[in-house]
């Protein structure tokens, strides 16, 4: 198997803001994370797999590491929550904080995932799993049998309505249920911004296919769709503008009939 030590890809998308992504991870799992610096604190949104170190990561994207690192959980899906146990200030949805502290364990091997979850990722169009969940390691003599998610209970909740707030920089907490129980966005008012995470990405869209999710999902989906929203950075994909956003929103709303 390839051995890619570059584990991580950054992307600046402007001055104050990064994109960290596994390109090495299969699509359903290369979860989007992304670096706010602030003046008196930075905030990483999700943490991927936890497959390969992420601190080294981010500080080295800090113009200040010193200052203060909130690590945001928008959920707890393994492809958000891999390295959340590296910093020291975690948060999440009260909803999920029971699953940060103690994750369910998950192997890189997918032979253990079931019939009706490859149905799902297949029927929603996204290419059939691989053996495993990455096609590299991310060094020589990785074992992928030790992968293992780690312990990281919260230091903190957020809750809708709830402000993060980085001095000179605030984003406010949006409860988004459908995706998962306690999934949450963060709105940057100033220049309408969303940080979306799985609720809405330009990929697609993964519910438990119970009608209670999809009903939640929709509630989700109108909401955003009526928000003063300009951007969206999602939790897969590339980010889009608020055309497109409507358009998915439109195109799923449809197919699920509701
Ligand atoms: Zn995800
Ligand atoms: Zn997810």
């Amino acid at each position: 198997m390839d051995v890619d030590p570059h584990w991580f890809r950054t992307q600046q998308l402007d001055p104050r803001l990064w994109l960290i992504t596994e390109p090495r991870v299969h699509p359903i799992f290369c979860a989007n994370m992304h670096l706010v610096l602030g003046r008196d604190a930075d905030l990483l949104i999700d943490s991927g797999m936890g497959v390969a170190p992420l601190r080294p990561v981010v500080d080295g994207l800090r113009p200040d590491p010193a200052r203060p690192l909130i690590c945001l959980s928008t959920h707890t899906h393994v492809d958000h929550i891999g390295s959340a146990h590296e910093f020291e200030t975690r948060l999440v949805h009260p909803v999920e904080a029971d699953e940060l502290a103690a994750p369910t364990p998950y192997s890189l091997r997918t032979d253990g995932i079931s019939e009706a979850f490859r149905t799902l990722f297949l029927d929603a169009g996204y290419p059939p799993l691989w053996p495993l969940l990455i096609d590299a390691l991310p060094s020589a003599g990785y074992d992928v049998d030790a992968y293992q998610l780690r312990p990281a209970p919260a230091t903190g909740m957020v809750q809708e309505g709830d402000v993060i707030d980085l001095g000179d920089w605030q984003g406010e907490v949006l409860h988004l249920p459908g995706h998962s129980p306690g999934q949450v966005g963060l709105f940057h008012a100033e220049t309408g911004t969303l940080f979306g995470a799985d609720a809405i990405y330009d990929g697609p869209l993964l519910h438990d296919g119970e009608a209670d999710s999809i009903a939640e999902y929709a509630a989700t989906l109108r909401r955003l769709r009526d928000l003063p929203i300009r951007r969206v950075h999602g939790g897969h994909d590339p980010s889009f503008d608020k055309a497109r956003m409507d358009e998915i929103i439109e195109g799923y709303l449809r197919a699920w009939g509701v």
